[in-house]
């Protein structure tokens, strides 16, 4: 019997200029940026981690910039197609404002009894603002932010997967993963975690677009959060006796991972709760350097020396 997850752990998709998408998401968004790294299997690349005061798992959006491969990627079957945060119900009008201010094309809907603001990064990565009125919340806010605490993200509200055909995708979710169809509707299934709080929905829509290739301005992996290593090693197993492949468990310094591909097509990993993003840097430190795991730090100045011009993200004044 699988274990449960408390729903999502982080999503990581892929950027082009390093700058753009920094400026992006701490400028524009308000997230704090909590990790400066490289991608641990192309040291060429960053890595970088957006997410609440403290990175609590649940909140943080990553990417690999590619800058190198440049290779744009195109939306189709087998890719989240929406990432959305969660906002308070009264903040509505300042990302309406926020939004337009930043010169953020947006459109607003209502949908299911939330209402939603979608729009697109830099590279074109679906995003939504979510407010329901029975959310709750429990991200950490981030006090030195550009966006008031009161108003800022509080996490991940859920993902939108696209898929071929609900059926193959939906049994793993339900049989494996311990969701629960929870609504239908307007072509969309939701689906919550057993254990429900922030960040366990998921939705599920069809789309006759073909198969997804992966690349700039697509999502990489969704990340379901695995409370333990034992629950991890519980989790490979779930997977394996589904007859899907999981990875061996990779050690990603901040958490441990292990991957499986769905029969959808998208790319999913558990990762474990901690250690977290002070497993190397002071609280008040996060982001400010380039960290990097153990076994390349004999390597740094190479590695510093090849990666792509990046000066931090650029942050207006609080209240801008
Ligand atoms: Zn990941």
């Amino acid at each position: 019997m699988s274990p449960n997850t408390p729903g999502l752990h982080h999503v990581t998709a892929i950027a082009g200029d390093p700058q753009e998408n920094a400026d992006f998401y701490v400028g524009t968004l308000g997230l704090r940026f909590v990790k400066r790294t490289v991608n641990h299997d192309d040291t060429g690349t960053y890595h970088f981690y957006f997410g609440d005061g403290e990175g609590s798992p649940g909140t943080n959006i990553t990417f690999f910039p590619w800058t190198e491969q440049g290779r744009q990627g195109r939306f189709g079957a087998g890719q989240t197609q929406t990432t959305a945060y969660g906002i308070p119900a009264d903040s509505v009008d300042y990302w309406r404002d926020r939004l337009e201010s930043k010169g953020v094309e947006f459109e607003a809907e209502e949908r299911f009894d939330e209402t939603v603001l979608r729009f697109a990064d830099p590279d074109g990565i679906e995003l939504e603002l979510v407010t329901a009125p029975d959310a709750e919340f429990d991200a950490t806010p981030w006090e030195d932010g550009p966006v008031p605490t009161d108003h800022q993200l509080r996490g991940f509200y859920g993902v939108t997967l696209a898929v071929d055909d609900y059926g193959p995708t939906e049994a793993i979710l339900t049989d494996v993963l311990g969701y629960e169809l929870e609504a239908e509707a307007d072509g969309r299934r939701r689906y919550r975690s057993a254990t429900g709080g922030p960040g366990s929905l998921l939705d599920l829509v069809e789309t006759d677009a073909g198969r997804g290739q992966m690349g700039v301005g697509t999502v990489h992996h969704v990340a379901f959060e695995a409370e333990s290593v034992e629950e991890q090693e519980r989790w490979r197993e779930a997977f394996a006796d589904a007859g899907l492949a999981p990875s061996e468990v990779i050690d990603r310094t901040y958490f441990q991972s292990i991957y499986t591909r769905e029969p959808g097509g998208v790319l999913f990993e558990m990762a474990t709760t901690g250690p977290g993003f002070t497993a190397d840097e002071d609280l008040a430190e996060l982001g400010s350097r380039l960290t990097l795991p153990e076994r390349l730090e004999d390597e740094r100045e190479e590695i510093e020396a090849q990666l792509p011009e990046f000066d931090g993200p650029n942050v207006d004044s609080a209240g801008d």
